[in-house]
């Protein structure tokens, strides 16, 4: 079942906890202690930018470099052999 939590915990090697927000993706805060990522999280507004930003590369069409595959204009093609 996905959980709708809004933020992640990851634990580190050194006890320290990071808390992630799921929308905007930013690390909200690192501490040692679960009520100091509560109210970290409990005062986190998404950042309207870093949405758009979070937005964009998640969608970004893969079709880039399109105009990069085309031959330059002048570019001299061998003849074909049995032309001539
Ligand atoms: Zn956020």
């Amino acid at each position: 079942m996905f959980t709708t939590q809004p933020f992640v915990h990851r634990t580190n090697a050194d006890g320290v906890i990071d808390s992630f927000c799921r929308k905007c993706l930013i690390t909200i805060a690192s501490s040692q202690w679960e009520a100091e990522l509560d109210r970290a999280e409990r005062n986190h507004q998404c950042d309207p930018i870093q949405l758009e930003y979070v937005r964009g590369v998640l969608n970004r069409p893969q079709a880039s470099g399109t105009s990069a595959s085309e031959a330059p204009p002048g570019s001299l093609q061998p003849p074909p052999y049995g032309n001539s």
